[in-house]
């Protein structure tokens, strides 16, 4: 019995001791751990060496994982590198955006600028000539088609050359600076006032027949006395006219007040003359 117990132990327990002892180290991690074939080709033989390649298949697969990982560090590395120049790129997108808002409003301003000083009188601040056309086509062409009155003045400053001679061109600038307030004061918000020129100034008045633009007329010729405020009496002369059926286009208008201004001047200035006036008494 002794001997079988010795025989047992040298034939089992101690291969399987080596499995178990085998085992347990890979189970550790001990990925080096492998067991001694006998050679003779038994169970215990041919379990070492299935054993032994699985722990080198196992060893396979752990490197290839390790592999892997290292791969994924270094993409996930690349993709937040990517991710940070994303941010400073965004940042940039929105300082350029802003930047080209703000270009943006400035361009906007400037237009607007640019937009009135081609419109208006840069001394006055009055419509312009060419202004003034634009908007008497247009009144001209409303008050036709509805039947609306409409009138026109032209007003030149008397002797403003011997004013300017007197008291200098600057002085003679204040002057009509002066009277283009004060026609805008005397004026509706839908009149349109205008420097035509040098000292000559024009007026639109929509929904204005003759005898109401006469009455403006001659408050603006009396109001400008009052802008004799450099010692030398000031006056204007005033052309009226308003449309009749026979005005056939915008210029007729214009022709017609200038004509009536022209009287005032010639019959002795500081006046206010109605075409219409003058026309029925040269015929
Ligand atoms: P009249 O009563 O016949 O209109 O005489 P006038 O002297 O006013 O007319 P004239 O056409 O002989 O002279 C116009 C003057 O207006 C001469 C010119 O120097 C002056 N003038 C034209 N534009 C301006 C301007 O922008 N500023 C100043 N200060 N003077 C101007
Ligand atoms: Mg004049
Ligand atoms: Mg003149």
């Amino acid at each position: 019995a002794a001997l079988i117990g010795i025989r047992v132990t040298s034939m089992v327990r101690r291969p399987l001791d080596a499995c178990a002892e085998a085992a347990r180290r890979v189970a550790e991690g001990d990925l080096e751990a492998r067991m001694e074939p006998n050679g003779t080709g038994d169970a215990f033989d041919s379990f070492a060496i299935s054993f032994n390649s699985m722990a080198d298949e196992l060893c396979r697969a752990i490197e290839k994982l390790e592999r892997q990982k290292r791969e994924t560090q270094i993409q996930l590395a690349t993709v937040q590198a990517l991710n940070e120049e994303m941010a400073d790129y965004s940042v940039e997108v929105q300082t350029q955006r802003e930047r080209l808002h703000w270009q943006n409003s400035q361009l906007e301003l400037l237009n607007l600028r640019l937009q009135q000083m081609a419109q208006t009188d840069g001394l006055t601040g009055l419509w312009n000539h060419r202004s003034f056309h634009e908007k008497l086509q247009e009144a001209f062409a409303l008050a036709k088609r509805h039947g609306h009155p409409l009138s026109v003045l032209m007003v030149d400053v008397d002797h403003f050359k011997q004013f300017n001679d007197r008291f200098g061109h600057p002085v003679g600038d204040e002057l009509l600076r002066e009277l283009a307030t004060l026609m805008q004061g005397i004026c509706r918000e839908s009149d349109v006032c205008a420097r035509y020129g040098g000292e000559e100034f024009a007026l639109l008045l929509p929904h204005t027949d003759e005898a109401g633009a006469a009455v403006l007329a001659e408050r603006l010729r009396q109001a400008a006395h009052r802008l004799a405020t450099f010692g030398a009496p000031i006056s204007i002369s005033i052309g009226v006219a308003d449309l009749d059926p026979e005005t056939a286009s915008p210029g007729d208008l214009v022709a017609q007040a200038d004509a009536a201004l022209y009287e005032a001047k010639r019959s002795g200035r500081d006046r206010v003359c109605i075409a219409s006036v003058v026309h029925r008494a040269s015929a």
